[in-house]
């Protein structure tokens, strides 16, 4: 059995802002189920939500500072959750890294950085708990310090630094580095230091015993100066401790045979059951509610990383098709004027949802025929994972997470039964239109159709098999 403690920034249903939380709140629960002794460590914020119950733990004084500890569970599981309880840093409202209009916290390296702090407390057990883990797992650049302060103590447990997305790096200006009170050790371009910045991520790419990227193309993708944002080097020349590990999907949540926040549950034996969600999710945007129109479907960040100015530039053409688009998310307050101008010229066939709303999401997930994923890059995706679950059937383009879990319907795909969505290549406008219009060939032909759900449906997204291969990397540290 072994004892790890999990460093993140956000945990489903605690906390969430995008897929990091849906991996923190579920992995962790897989590896418990595999009989081992999980922790997970994060910050208080005002927005975390719990219904278990929150005890005080301890008390732990560090950077002339007194925070609290206190711990509760992951809902429904025995994973104990210790909160880092500093009102100075986490009471405000606002998400854990930016504030009520979207900007981020001013103070997000002194926030991050004594976060990590308190994690290497909790790691080398100075918090007397009597628990000191064999494997402290940190993720993305908010916890990237701990491998690097841990790099410094004897005897510590072995380190695993899992990227999440290379595009947030936590970088700040150089002057932070006194403000956070670097060791020298750590302070050179050979550690920390990124172009006369401090970068938090390169504590875990550095420092960490090992690097895990969430699939197996993103591992190899950021090994380029495409994706590598001027650490591929780095990562190169670590690349024998790199690896990537797919991410499963919780079906406690994502299920749509028991999905209690769908209009009608259903599963691959009673298929047709699934056009209840389509109108309840066609009358929900005041669409109109007709199952012979392709409803295509968008959940997620807006940002140029998903590719929403592609779809963007799709719209306009698509109106023209028989065809109805439904979108929910937030972000970049540019795409979001656009997206809701092109809403308003188009009420029958476009309609726009600009917020945060979990139980919208599965209905999306479950009413919509097919799912938009047209990214830049996507070191995962979650999304088009949950959309084959559904019988809802992804169009993705090629590259990272969506390459590991989607497979191309053609005539072999097919034939051998694991046709599964659409995959398209270039990251132009024009190929995600030719990929659309694909989609609407195939979903006129019920047969075939039915066929790619089926296959899609069936697929293993389940956290057993990675929680497995992390179990297999921990033993091997
Ligand atoms: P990323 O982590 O890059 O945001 P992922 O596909 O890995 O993308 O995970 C996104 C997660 O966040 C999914 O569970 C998705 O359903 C959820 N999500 C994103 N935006 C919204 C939103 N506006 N409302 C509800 N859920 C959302």
């Amino acid at each position: 059995m072994k004892k790890i403690l999990f460093v993140t920034s956000e945990a489903h249903p605690l906390i969430k802002t995008g897929g990091l939380a849906d991996v923190c709140g579920s992995l962790p629960k897989a590896l418990a189920e595999l009989s081992n002794d999980i922790k997970l460590i994060i910050p208080n914020y005002q927005a975390l939500k719990t219904s278990e119950n929150v005890r005080f733990l301890c008390s732990v004084r560090v950077d002339n500072r007194n925070i609290n500890i206190l711990e509760t569970r992951i809902p429904d599981s025995n994973v104990i959750v210790w909160l880092v309880d500093y009102p100075a840093y986490f009471n405000y409202p606002g998400n854990p890294y930016v504030d009520e209009k979207g900007e981020p916290w001013t103070n997000n390296a002194e926030r991050f950085g004594l976060f990590c702090r308190i994690a290497v407390e909790a790691s080398m057990d100075r918090i007397y708990q009597d628990w000191k883990p064999d494997v402290v797992h940190c993720n993305d650049w908010q916890s990237g310090l701990v491998p690097a302060f841990l790099s410094l103590e004897h005897d510590r447990p072995s380190t695993v630094f899992t990227i999440h997305n290379m595009a947030y790096q936590g970088l700040f200006p150089a002057s932070t580095a006194a403000l956070l009170n670097l060791p020298g050790q750590l302070w050179h371009p050979a550690g920390l230091e990124f172009h006369e910045m401090v970068s938090f991520i390169k504590g875990g790419l550095v420092y960490a015993d090992h690097i895990t990227t969430v699939s197996p193309t993103y591992a190899l993708e950021i090994q380029t100066p495409e994706f590598g944002y001027g650490l591929e080097g780095l990562l190169d020349h670590r690349k024998e401790f790199l690896g990537g590990i797919i991410n499963g999907i919780d079906l406690d949540q994502w299920d749509s045979e028991t999905d209690p926040l769908i209009t009608q549950p259903y599963t691959a034996a009673t298929l047709n059951k699934k056009h209840f969600n389509k109108s309840a999710l066609q009358a929900r945007f005041a669409l109109p509610v007709n199952d012979n129109i392709p409803l295509f479907g968008l959940i997620g960040r807006l940002v140029e990383q998903k590719g929403i100015d592609l779809i963007l530039e799709c719209l306009p053409e698509m109106v023209n098709l028989n065809m109805q688009f439904v979108l929910l998310g937030s972000g970049d307050k540019n795409f979001e004027k656009q997206l809701k101008k092109l809403a308003l010229e188009h009420p029958d066939k476009i309609a726009i949802s600009i917020g945060y709303d979990e139980a919208l999401a599965h209905l999306i997930e479950a009413g919509a025929d097919i799912f938009l994923m047209p990214s830049r890059f996507e070191p995962c995706g979650l999304n088009q994972m949950y959309s084959q679950r559904y019988g809802t059937i992804p169009i993705v383009r090629k590259t990272g997470g969506l390459a590991d879990t989607v497979t191309d319907t053609l005539p072999e795909t097919l034939a051998n039964h694991t046709a599964s969505g659409i995959m398209f290549t270039e990251a132009g406008s024009g190929a995600l239109l030719e990929a659309i219009k694909r989609a609407l060939i195939l979903y006129s032909i019920p047969e075939t159709w039915k066929k790619m759900q089926l296959n899609a449906m069936k697929k293993d997204f389940s956290w057993q098999n990675s929680a497995e291969q992390y179990l297999a990397l921990y033993e091997s540290l």
